[in-house]
């Protein structure tokens, strides 16, 4: 997927199937606003601010109990 490091926008092959369509919406997103675009294989954001993103990485971890 790609998503911004400024702000909340992203894409993943859910959102746009096509990996061209998906580079070149970033490098609009890039041009429009000057942020930072970064991609990852994942098909979610690595670090999600927000508390969804803090399940979802609670329910990757293996239980201590
Ligand atoms: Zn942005």
């Amino acid at each position: 997927m790609k998503y911004c490091l400024d702000c909340d926008w992203h894409l993943n092959a859910a959102t746009e199937p096509s990996q061209h369509a998906r580079s070149q919406a970033a490098i609009n997103h890039y041009v429009e606003t000057g942020h930072t675009i970064d991609s990852s294989e994942s098909i979610v954001r690595p670090a999600t601010p927000n508390l969804a993103g803090e399940l979802f990485v609670r329910d990757l971890v293996p239980s201590s109990d």
